[in-house]
């Protein structure tokens, strides 16, 4: 990981991590004042809030979520920013009338190659999303185009990545938060990177000194991760093969999806599910939560598990010995994500310095352990507490108990639009 970050800070296309530029190269202080709106597109839901800033704190004081219609990730980008724009009309029409005029913070949840912290453009969707004719499009303007002919009076004034709102809010409640990580429905980090090693942006200046980067590590691949054939025929079913490699055995849209496939297999090669094996053969018929809810089946007769795969596998009279392996297989599933979601984790502690190895670029050596803090979130990660487990318990393995100590998870309850909220804050009222 640690190789592959610096690669991709050295050149564009120097490695499958885009290490993308955000512009942001300040983080809320704790100063920032005044009502904002936020708008957080990425996965499954779509949100707006409306966030009251000031005095040292931060409330979101209403917000609403829709679920995002299955045809408007396919559709066009006019289709799906006026679902947007009607959305967040109706909500700020509710809260402060319709002629209020106030900054967005767009949270976009997808890879932009961005221009300012206000605009950029999409480089490809992932996912599970295609609207072909976005591609290339300085998604806030198109938004902006959108909010104007709904009638807001509402425009962009940051356009972020989820982590990096994730890490805005993160970075408010302490300054110690050196980086932020989301696992939801796809995975990605980001981290606070001094400006000299982006080696890509010659020249690049900022009052800090530092600029948050997004390393969009869902793409992360090397030859060092062990790939099992599930993961190949996974990788076949998407509409983005060949990408996103890390995302795809990590995340919530795919943990479920690799668990039938075990499963599926089991049933060809033996008889342990009887004759339902052509019950196994739909893909994306077992969910991540319901993958999260076999492995959490603490009943002695395993009575979730036995419902699970009745209702959504259509396999029933299991024994218990079967639905044992089943557990098993979706124990396994979720080690594996989570222990390299905290490798990922370390690679970035390595890159900053902060895994206590000693060679931390600032000159800092054993025995001075400085606090780290790791702002994360995402519905897998939140809903899920064996996944949790999992991650720490590999954080304290690869690092050691004593270095460990000295990182602290910390999760921000939706950090992605809050923070988005934040940052339009810093970025309308200081520059
Ligand atoms: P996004 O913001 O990208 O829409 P979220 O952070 O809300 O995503 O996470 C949603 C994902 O989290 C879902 O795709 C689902 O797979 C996963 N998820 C939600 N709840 C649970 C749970 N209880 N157990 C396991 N996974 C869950
Ligand atoms: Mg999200």
């Amino acid at each position: 990981m640690v190789v592959e970050m610096h690669a991709g800070l050295a050149s564009d296309g120097g490695s499958k991590l885009k290490m993308l530029l955000t512009f942001v190269d300040a983080l809320p202080t704790g100063n920032e004042e005044g009502i904002y709106y936020a708008i957080d597109l990425g996965g499954t839901n779509f949100r707006a809030l409306r966030v009251e800033v000031g005095s040292g704190s931060v409330v979101t004081s209403r917000k609403v979520e829709l679920p995002i219609p299955e045809e408007l990730t396919k559709g066009t980008i006019e289709e799906l920013f006026n679902f947007v724009a009607i959305a967040l009309k109706d909500f700020v029409e509710r809260e402060d009338g319709k002629d209020e005029k106030r900054a967005l913070g767009f949270t976009f949840s997808f890879p932009v190659r961005q221009t300012s912290v206000s605009s950029g453009s999409l480089i490809r969707w992932t996912k599970g999303f295609s609207i072909e004719n976005a591609v290339g499009k300085d998604v806030a303007q198109c938004l902006n185009e959108a909010l104007a002919m709904s009638g807001l009076n509402v425009r962009v004034t940051a356009l972020v990545n989820d982590t990096v709102g994730t890490l805005a809010l993160g970075h408010y409640h302490d300054e110690d938060t050196v980086a932020a990580v989301i696992i939801g429905a796809g995975t990605n980090a980001c981290y606070i990177e001094r400006t000299d090693a982006i080696i890509k942006c010659q020249g690049l200046l900022t009052n800090s000194g530092g600029m948050v980067v997004n390393m969009e590590w869902g793409n992360f691949w090397s030859s060092h991760l062990p790939r099992t054939p599930y993961d190949i025929s996974l990788d076949d079913e998407t509409q983005n093969r060949n990408d996103q490699g890390f995302e795809k055995m990590i995340s919530g849209i795919y943990l479920g999806e690799i668990a039938r496939l075990v499963l599926h297999r089991m049933a060809l090669e033996s008889d342990v599910f009887g004759d339902a094996a052509d019950n196994l053969s739909t893909p994306f018929t077992l969910s991540t939560p319901l993958l999260a809810a076999i492995r959490e089946d603490d009943s002695p007769d395993l009575s979730e598990v036995r419902r699970i795969l009745q209702e959504h596998l259509k396999i029933p009279d299991t024994p218990l010995k079967t639905r044992r392996l089943v557990v098993k297989v979706c124990d396994i599933v979720t080690r594996r994500a989570a222990r390299l979601a905290a490798a990922g984790i370390v690679g970035i502690l390595k890159k900053l310095g902060r895994d206590g190895s000693g060679v931390a670029s600032s000159g800092r050596t054993r025995g001075q352990p400085r606090r780290s803090v790791v702002a994360i979130e995402g519905g897998l990660y939140q809903g899920y507490p064996v996944f949790r487990e999992y991650l720490d318990e590999a954080l304290v393995e690869i690092l050691g108990e004593e270095v460990a100590r000295t990182v602290a998870l910390r999760v921000t309850e939706d950090g992605s639009g809050v923070g988005a909220a934040l940052l339009a804050a810093v970025y309308s009222s200081n520059r």
